[in-house]
């Protein structure tokens, strides 16, 4: 919670839960990551927070931009980035989005399979691919499964089929899982990626570059380590690996550019119980899963809750949202302390919501509008 945040939300008269994203936290994320990595390029990932004045910020700051699809593609271009300056990453793509997106002059583009290599090489001709590996997400929050990414052992194939299709194989990309709190967990990858450069160059093909991906963590409710101790810790496996023949090396945070940069102020709509004898009061707020709360799923993502009277007594209740889906409850496995004084009408504070929040409010379910977003 910034004073301006503090100060903007002081003076809104509007109903209904919005996010509100302090722009001097998203510039200095960026700096932190810049000086934490000062060889690594940043590409952010747009789909973290893809509002305007996010990308215009950070593509003044000199920022470079993973994208996922042709529309964010063209979000980024909006901002002012060149096309040199922006990543195709999703492993999943259409071939006439690819085609769409060699047009808007992209020539980067993520692979993971000898598929998605031959659409790039008919309609991209030349452009530079990665390839993902499969990274088993140990130590995430919020892991991103086996989705993307192929066995390392299949990854000097897929480059191999590249360079022969003529594109040109440019290196490996892994993702550690999403709110990594690990400082250590590139440091399985970064010995794959070694030895697929190692493997490729034995081939005849020098890979350029390793995409380090995302993971950076937004401090939540636990503290997580300094942006620092990733840097460290990532120089000292690329060194371990790598030796002195260090390769080109990008980065893609997407939480932690701009998590801890915004706050959603919500409302208590009602708080009961469900017999007498009930020990643990439920608590309603006017946005849930569907307004913008979905990293609550499985009560992954635990977000430092706030109020006016965290002065009282806290008693654990359990929190959902306002929609008539009986899945839209955010905490009820882990009950969640709130003060017992907490009545309806409270104003609550929702901290660390900068990322994957607006583009996950549904459009209008039960007619609840999506989330209102300010960034300031
Ligand atoms: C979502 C995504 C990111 C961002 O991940 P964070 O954990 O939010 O930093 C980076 N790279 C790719 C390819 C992604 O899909």
């Amino acid at each position: 919670m910034t004073d301006r945040i503090r100060e903007f939300l002081r003076n809104r008269r509007e109903d209904g839960p919005c996010l509100v994203v302090d722009l001097d936290v998203v510039r200095d994320n960026y700096l932190a990551f810049a000086h934490a990595l000062p060889d690594t390029r940043v590409f952010y990932a747009v789909k973290a927070n893809p509002a305007p004045e996010v990308l215009k910020l950070l593509a003044s700051l000199g920022s470079c931009f993973d994208t996922a699809s042709v529309a964010e593609i063209e979000m980024a271009l909006a901002a002012g980035a060149t096309p040199d300056r922006i990543s195709f990453g999703n492993t999943i793509k259409k071939e006439r989005d690819v085609a769409r997106a060699f047009e808007l002059g992209i020539r980067l583009y993520a692979v993971d399979c000898e598929a998605e290599v031959e659409k790039v090489a008919r309609v991209a001709p030349g452009s530079r691919v990665f390839c993902r590996i499969l990274c088993d997400g140990a130590g995430a929050e919020w892991p991103l499964s086996r989705k993307f990414g192929c066995d390392p052992s299949l990854a000097v194939g897929v480059l191999e089929h590249a360079h022969r299709l003529g594109l040109e194989a440019y290196g490996v990309s892994f993702h550690v899982g999403s709110q990594q709190r690990n400082p250590r967990a590139w440091d399985q990858a970064l010995a794959s990626a070694a030895g697929i450069f190692r493997d490729c160059a034995e081939r005849g093909i020098g890979l350029s570059m390793v995409n380090l991906g995302g993971g950076f963590p937004a401090k939540y409710l636990n503290d997580i380590p300094a942006v620092e101790a990733y840097g460290s810790s990532i120089f000292d496996s690329l060194r371990a690996h790598f030796g002195n023949a260090i390769p080109e090396t990008i980065i893609e945070p997407g939480r932690g550019m701009v998590g801890n940069a915004g706050v959603i102020e919500a409302e208590v709509v009602l708080v009961s119980r469900k017999s007498a004898d009930d020990v643990v009061r439920w608590v309603y707020l006017d946005i849930g899963k569907f307004g913008g709360l979905a990293e609550t799923m499985e009560e992954a993502i635990r977000y430092p809750i706030r109020t006016e009277r965290d002065g009282d007594t806290l008693e654990d209740c359990i929190l959902a949202g306002p929609t008539c889906d009986s899945a839209d409850v955010l905490y009820e496995k882990t009950p969640y302390p709130l003060p017992v004084s907490l009545a309806i009408g409270d104003k609550v504070l929702i901290e660390g919501a900068g990322a994957y929040t607006t583009t996950y409010a549904a459009v209008a379910f039960n007619g609840f509008p999506p989330l209102k977003a300010y960034h300031i």
